[in-house]
């Protein structure tokens, strides 16, 4: 039987939320698990297109993904959600507002990510261009017992996958 859930990937800019969570929502799909994504672009260029960067805005953005999270999840549709969300306090808002969160903290080194580098958004933070950027001019809050963490520096995307996927069939009993 399905059961709906929110796989919750944070972590700073770079550390491969997106490209992790765009594996997992293939093999989920392959074992006809219904699943809706939820990208941070996507979602800032239509649902919360008003909101800045600020902690109030972050909040904010994340507290109206959270809402479509929970209507979802709770008809038993999967939720692959990748977002930054760098404040402990609004993920545990989201915990305790939605079913069944598993929270997946995306772990590679500052370093790392700044030698990414993907979308060329570092060098632009260094270079004071963009304000409030996770990591360099703003806080990244590391989750503290996540279900999962990922070690992106050391495992490769694959095993990353595999992660997650074998906490799903081991520990969350889904039916895959
Ligand atoms: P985010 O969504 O967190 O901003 P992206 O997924 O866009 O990050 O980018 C992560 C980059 O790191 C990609 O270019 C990806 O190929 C690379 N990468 C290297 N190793 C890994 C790994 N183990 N897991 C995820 N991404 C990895």
């Amino acid at each position: 039987m399905n059961k709906g859930f929110v796989l919750w990937f944070t972590g700073l800019s770079g550390s491969g939320k997106s490209t992790i969570a765009d594996r997992v929502k293939e093999e989920l799909l392959k074992k006809n698990i219904p699943i809706e994504q939820l990208d941070g672009d996507e979602v800032r260029e239509h649902l919360t297109r008003d909101l800045g960067f600020s902690k109030e805005d972050r909040d904010e953005n994340i507290r109206r993904i959270a809402f479509v999270a929970k209507l979802l999840s709770r008809n038993k549709v999967g939720i692959i959600a990748s977002f930054i969300s760098p404040y402990e306090d609004i993920r545990k808002e989201v915990r305790d507002s939605v079913t069944n969160f598993i929270e997946i903290y995306v772990n590679a080194p500052l370093e790392v990510c700044e030698a990414r580098d993907v979308k060329g958004l570092y060098k632009k933070a260094r270079a004071g261009e963009i304000k409030n950027f996770t990591g360099i001019s703003d806080p990244y809050e590391e989750p503290k017992n996540p279900e999962i963490e990922l070690k992106t520096d050391k495992s490769s995307i694959e095993e990353c996958v595999k992660q997650v996927i074998h906490y799903l069939k081991e520990v969350y009993q889904l039916d895959l």
